[in-house]
């Protein structure tokens, strides 16, 4: 087992705006086989902080560590419309040179995961927006990473869907003991998912909190309102 995720200290600042910080003086660590989320305001640094984690941005200065395995998941499944369902999830494993047979059986085992097994000649245009969605994090599975990163996977969609898409997403956390950070905006999702949750301000962390509550979760438990409220006063 390797070391988990940790930022130390780190500051980032994009070349087009040098004199404002996306990230500042962020500290964090998220221990192996976590479920971590972090919340905050639209602008507030969400996204750099995972680009950061997985490598696409270099901090201006700090330490990012990483497990060797990280794979993100973009907002939205980002999908390549000119590729199946199949050649999409498979995009990762032939940039790395595996073999035919390999890329094949990766792909039929991640895209079972996802409930989209009947679904890998399809294009993208072809699926609904929770497909899509699938899609993506079995193209962000298939890679076997220690850490998975999801940048507001369910932000497009509707609350069925995603109501379905939480369930899954729980069920393969546990399936495949993945470390995963998850950004969202939404608090209520937060406290149904994650075992901690940052809240992110002005590119800080402005505080962690623990969800004690057992899973599975439901916003109509006794606890719930009570956990959500807790967020809600440490984003203020
Ligand atoms: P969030 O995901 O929380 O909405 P972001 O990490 O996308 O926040 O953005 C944080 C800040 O960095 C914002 O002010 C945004 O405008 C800026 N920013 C993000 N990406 C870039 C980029 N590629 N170039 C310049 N500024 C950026
Ligand atoms: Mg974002």
């Amino acid at each position: 087992m390797t070391d988990g995720i940790r930022l130390n200290k780190v500051y980032k600042s994009y070349p087009t705006t040098p004199e404002k910080w996306a990230v500042r003086d962020f500290t964090l660590e998220v221990k192996n086989q976590e479920f971590f989320c972090l919340v905050g305001p639209s602008g507030c640094g969400k996204s750099t902080v995972l680009k950061l984690i997985v490598g696409l941005e270099k901090p201006t200065s700090g330490q990012v560590q990483r497990p060797m395995g990280i794979s993100m998941d973009f907002q939205s499944g980002a999908l390549m419309p000119w590729l199946t369902v199949e050649e999409n999830v498979a995009f990762g494993l032939k940039m790395r040179g595996d073999g035919a047979q390999k890329i094949h059986d990766l792909c039929n085992k991640y895209l079972e995961m996802v409930n989209l097994q009947h679904f890998s000649e399809k294009y993208p245009r072809e699926l609904s927006g929770g497909q899509r969605q699938r899609v993506g994090i079995a193209r962000a599975l298939a890679v076997e990473p220690q850490a998975l990163l999801l940048d507001e996977p369910f932000s497009a969609l509707d609350s069925i869907t995603t109501d379905e898409l939480h369930k899954d997403l729980l069920a393969i956390w546990k399936q495949t003991k993945i470390t995963i950070i998850m950004v969202s905006h939404i608090l209520e999702e937060a406290v149904l998912l994650a075992d901690r949750i940052g809240v992110v301000v002005d590119g800080s962390i402005r505080g962690i909190m623990e969800v004690s509550m057992p899973r599975p979760r439901k916003d109509s438990d006794k606890d719930f309102e009570r956990e959500a409220k807790k967020l809600k006063e440490l984003m203020v």
